[in-house]
């Protein structure tokens, strides 16, 4: 860790270089290059640059565009990115390869999900579809009523061209929401602005025991936590990763589809990359098979390859080692918070519970934004989401102890002046 500034011995910064020490995921900070005398608390925005990034990309920059040219999508593995980086996020988040497809931004796979949600439940027949079975038709698509906002318009329009109703619900309100009219479920795995985690394993299972599909949003959870989209049965996910998968600014997103929809999943945007044959060229649209069907036209291969270098950081990494970390890192920021900074200064919206927390903490306060104006020009970056929100981040890839302690400790300097 760097020490821009003497760090006064309390017993706080003595414990965090303890703790530092001790951390078996300490040197993977090495895999990362960080500017010196920076606390970075904002990967679940951007994240940090891994170190091989910019010679991977100087690489397929100069040589296979400039050299090898058209031949690269052959011969440089260009034409099998998606699929193949979507196999290198798969253990992240729990899934088998083949299901899921990299490409385009979370709100577009967004899009495709609940689009092709939808039309899964509207293509059952039989006993499972209440319209079919004499019952009530599925008309509801629910959405967690704390979602990032994008979610919550591409929903609303997605609900409009298939013909659902939009119902915010409350993530904790969910269970009793469900019924026989709800046909596919929205929510966002941690929520954005107070890092509250929701319980995916349990509301996946109320989802699908209600007969509806369950879509996922892991944007602020893949690479912080296990997910487990296989095990526990999720059926449509996406997430971005350019937060906690390092992947760079704008890096394409990801759309994991459960192997048993794959045959049956319909997407909205049958681009030619979807097709079965698509350099057949053919004018009839045939889907390709398993995730594939997720793309849509021509990948943006040099983010793409940026993102498939800066995924190298978790080679031998373990996520439950992962989130293990996370949660001692947030654990320990919120103790220095409560030592350091004046009483009744900053409140915490961040779960105490950790079943309930995701990898950041979030403290309200009366002028955040000045507040955190101050904290990155004292080297202390987090950011501020309106009206009084501090966000904190904390990657274990590359944050350790000393830097909470340090946060902690300017925070506290700034609230106390
Ligand atoms: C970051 C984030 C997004 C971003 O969507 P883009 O299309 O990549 O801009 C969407 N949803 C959630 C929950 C997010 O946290």
């Amino acid at each position: 860790m760097s020490e821009p500034t003497a760090t006064p011995h309390t017993d706080l910064s003595i414990r965090a270089a303890e703790l530092d020490a001790a951390d078996e995921l300490f040197k993977l900070r090495e895999r990362f290059a960080l500017p010196e005398g920076v606390v970075y608390l904002d990967g679940n925005s951007l994240g940090a640059l891994p170190a091989a990034v910019p010679g991977r990309v100087a690489d397929v920059v100069s040589r296979e565009w400039g050299e090898l040219l058209i031949r690269s999508w052959d011969e440089s593995g260009w034409w099998t990115a998606p699929e193949r980086i979507g196999d290198l996020i798969a253990p992240l988040v729990g899934a088998a390869p083949g299901r899921i497809v990299v490409g385009d931004s979370t709100s577009v796979n967004l899009f495709k999900a609940l689009v092709g949600a939808a039309r899964l439940v509207a293509a059952r027949g039989g006993a499972e579809s209440g319209a079919e079975s004499g019952g009530e038709p599925r008309t509801e698509l629910l959405v967690d009523a704390t979602t990032f906002p994008t979610d919550g318009y591409i929903a609303a329009s997605a609900a409009r061209m298939t013909g659902l109703t939009v119902v915010p619900v409350e993530p904790a309100e969910l269970p009793a929401a469900l019924g026989p009219r709800t046909a596919v479920v929205l929510v966002n795995h941690v929520d954005y602005r107070s890092g509250r985690l929701h319980d995916l394993p349990g509301l996946t299972a109320a989802v699908r025991a209600a007969g509806a599909l369950a879509v996922w949003d892991l944007c602020h959870s893949a690479g912080a936590l296990p997910v487990g989209l296989d095990a526990h049965g999720v059926d449509l996910a996406v997430g971005c990763t350019y937060k906690y998968l390092n992947g760079g600014p704008g890096s394409p997103a990801y759309l994991y589809i459960a192997e048993r929809h794959q045959a049956a999943f319909d997407s909205p945007l049958p681009g030619w990359n979807s097709h079965a044959e698509p350099f057949a060229m053919s004018p009839g649209y045939v889907p390709a098979d398993g995730a594939l069907r997720g793309r849509v036209g021509t990948p943006d291969i040099l983010s793409m390859l940026a993102l498939e270098a800066a995924l190298g950081v978790w080679d031998g990494v373990d996520v439950e080692a992962v989130r293990a970390k996370s949660l001692a890192l947030t654990d320990f920021f919120l103790e220095c918070v409560e030592a350091y900074v004046p009483a009744g200064r900053v409140e915490s919206v961040t779960p105490a519970a950790h079943a309930e927390r995701g990898s950041q903490v979030a403290l309200r306060t009366d002028d955040a934004a000045a507040v955190m104006k101050e904290l990155i020009a004292r080297g202390v970056i987090g950011d501020f989401r309106h009206p009084d929100v501090l966000r904190f981040g904390f990657t274990p890839l590359y944050v350790g102890f000393a830097d909470a302690e340090r946060a902690a400790r300017t925070l506290a300097g700034i609230l106390a002046a």
